[in-house]
């Protein structure tokens, strides 16, 4: 199995993509975590240009698909392979998200990149962590170390979150949009029903 963390930053995946994983290995899961950008040494080093580096929207595309490639061949179909379960904070979803809507990168050209890319690969489940940008950045405020996107305004976040809301709406099945703007026993009680409809 393969599941995929998603939301804008300050959404608090964090916290919920380790209780996840706790509770799928507690139920006898072999489970990878992993994420993206990055997840292998190459792309983590196409990671740190992304997040540090000025760069028109494309380059940054064919950096993000191009670590995506490389994660996709060394860890994630391998795991797949030999039966773990794959847990990734970040997909392809968040080039759509953030390339796409937040950067304004054509929807044409990011389909291309994925089917090059992921060759039909996709999570079986997303996880979406959505709320509103206002208070995404409120909880984002006292984080240190902000890398170029976490230092967007609210215009960027509501677009990237159309994004995520755009995709959702393509892959319903696929997608399980949680209301994150509540504490974390809400958003664990939210996740923990989804886990348990698939009898995960
Ligand atoms: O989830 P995480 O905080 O590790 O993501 C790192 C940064 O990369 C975030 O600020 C996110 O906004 C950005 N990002 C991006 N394009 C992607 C994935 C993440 O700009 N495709």
């Amino acid at each position: 199995r393969f599941i995929s963390f998603e939301g804008i930053d300050g959404a608090g995946k964090s916290t919920h993509i380790a209780a996840v994983s706790a509770r799928l290995r507690a139920a006898g899961a072999e489970v990878v975590n992993t994420r993206e950008p990055g997840g292998t040494p190459l792309a983590e080093r196409l990671r740190e240009l992304v997040l540090h580096e000025g760069m028109d929207v494309l380059t940054e595309a064919l950096l993000v698909f191009a670590g995506r490639r490389d994660h996709l061949r060394q860890v994630i179909e391998p795991a797949l392979a030999a039966g773990r379960t794959v847990v990734s904070d970040r997909f392809t979803d968040a080039s759509f998200a953030y390339q796409g809507g937040g950067n304004g990168l054509p929807l044409a050209v990011l389909d291309q990149l994925e089917s090059w890319v992921t060759q039909g690969r996709q999570p079986d489940l997303t996880i979406w962590f959505d709320l509103p940008p206002a208070m995404a950045a409120a909880r984002r405020a006292a984080a240190r170390d902000a890398d170029r996107f976490e230092q967007q305004d609210l215009d960027f976040f509501e677009r990237v979150r159309a994004g995520y809301a755009a995709r959702a709406t393509a892959a319903p099945q696929r997608f399980a949009r949680i209301d994150a703007s509540g504490d974390v026993a809400s958003v664990s009680a939210q996740i923990v029903a989804v886990l348990e409809q698939r009898g995960w």
